[in-house]
C-alpha cells in the first residue's frame, strides 16, 4: 500500500498503474461502512485508492471541524488490511493553495435539506470531490447512500461537466440497532448513543405505514417526527420526505417511492440518515 501526500508522488503512482481504478473519498476515521465502499471497489476494480481530507471549505464556521475525528494510523491498518492499492492523504495547501478561487456549485439540489441547514456545504463537497476525481483519475468512485444529497449531487455534477469516472452508489452500513454508522458517532455519550437509534427507528415506522397504504408525504414526515420528538435527547433539525432524484418535496408518494432524509441532533451531535421508501406494489430498495 503506498501512502502519498504530494502531486508529484501522486502523479508518479498514476503513470506506474494502469488498468481500473475505484476511488474512495473520506474524511477519515474509518468504520466498516468506509471499509464496505472499499470492498465494494476491491470486487470491482484493478486497483482501490482511498483519500483521506477533512475537507474544511464544507464545514460551516460554527461547526466541527475542529472536533471531527481523526486517526491516520488506525485508518492506515484498516486500508491496509482491505487491499487498498494508494492512500492520498492531501494537506489543506495541497487542495486550497493560496488565492484558491474557484468553485463547484450545483444549483437546485443543493439548495435544499442539508444546504439550508449547512450553507456552503455543498459547494465544499462538489469542490473538493471534483478535484480529487481530476487528481486521482479514478474509473470508479464510491459513494455511501448515508449522505443521499451528496451522493445525488455529486452524481449531477459528474454528469453535466462530463467527468469519465463512473459514480458507484453504496447501501448504508448500520449498527445493530440500526444506527447509521459514521466517524461522528464516537462523539455520542454512551446515552446519546442509545438514544440515537430512534433515527432509524422513525424512518422504519414511515416505511411501515407506507406498507400499510398511507401515500400522503405529510402523513409519513409526521410519523418521522413524532416518533422523533418523544425522544428527548433527540432535536429535529428536518423531515424530508422527497423525490429520490430530484429531492423535491413531495405531497403524495407514487410508485417511483420516495427518500426520507432526517437530520436531527443527539446530545451535542448533528446525525444525518435515509431510508429509501418503496409502495407496497414495488420491489422494497432499501439503504
Ligand atoms: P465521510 O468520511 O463521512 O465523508 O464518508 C466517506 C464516504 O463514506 C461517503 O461516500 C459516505 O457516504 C460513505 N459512508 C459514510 N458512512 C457510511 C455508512 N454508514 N454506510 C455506507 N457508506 C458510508
Amino acid at each position: 500500500m503506498d501512502v502519498v501526500d504530494t502531486l508529484d508522488a501522486l502523479e508518479a503512482w498514476r503513470a506506474a498503474n494502469a488498468g481500473t481504478l475505484g476511488l474512495v473519498p473520506t474524511m477519515g476515521a474509518l468504520h466498516q461502512g468506509h471499509l464496505s465502499l472499499v470492498q465494494r471497489a476491491r470486487a470491482e476494480c484493478d486497483r482501490v485508492a482511498v483519500s483521506i481530507f477533512v475537507n474544511p471549505t464544507q464545514f460551516g464556521p460554527n461547526e466541527d471541524f475542529d472536533r471531527y475525528p481523526r486517526d491516520l494510523p488506525a485508518d492506515l491498518g484498516l486500508l491496509e488490511r482491505e487491499g487498498t492499492s494508494l492512500v492520498f492523504t492531501p494537506t489543506a495547501a495541497l487542495v486550497y493553495p493560496p488565492g484558491f478561487s474557484t468553485w463547484v456549485t450545483v444549483e437546485g439540489l443543493s439548495d435544499r435539506w442539508e444546504g439550508v441547514s449547512r450553507p456552503g456545504h455543498f459547494r465544499g463537497v462538489a469542490t473538493v470531490v471534483l478535484k480529487l476525481l481530476n487528481l486521482v483519475r479514478p474509473t470508479h468512485a464510491y459513494f455511501g447512500e448515508k449522505d443521499y444529497q451528496q451522493l445525488r449531487v455529486v452524481e449531477r455534477m459528474v454528469r453535466e461537466l462530463n467527468v469519465p469516472t463512473r459514480i458507484v452508489p453504496c447501501p448504508t452500513v448500520r449498527e445493530a440497532d440500526g444506527l447509521a454508522m459514521s466517524s461522528r458517532n464516537v462523539n455520542l455519550s454512551a446515552d446519546d448513543r442509545r438514544a440515537a437509534a430512534v433515527i432509524f427507528r422513525a424512518l422504519q415506522l414511515a416505511q411501515a405505514e407506507l406498507g400499510r397504504g398511507e401515500r400522503d408525504a405529510s402523513a409519513l414526515r409526521m410519523v418521522v417526527e413524532k416518533t422523533i420528538a418523544a425522544e428527548p435527547r433527540a432535536r429535529i433539525d428536518y423531515v424530508a420526505v422527497a423525490d429520490p432524484r430530484s429531492l423535491e418535496p413531495l405531497t403524495r408518494v407514487d410508485e417511483a417511492g420516495a427518500v426520507c432524509c432526517v437530520a436531527a441532533w443527539v446530545g451535542g451531535v448533528r446525525l444525518i440518515d435515509n431510508l429509501q421508501l418503496a409502495p407496497p406494489s414495488a420491489p422494497a430498495s432499501r439503504s
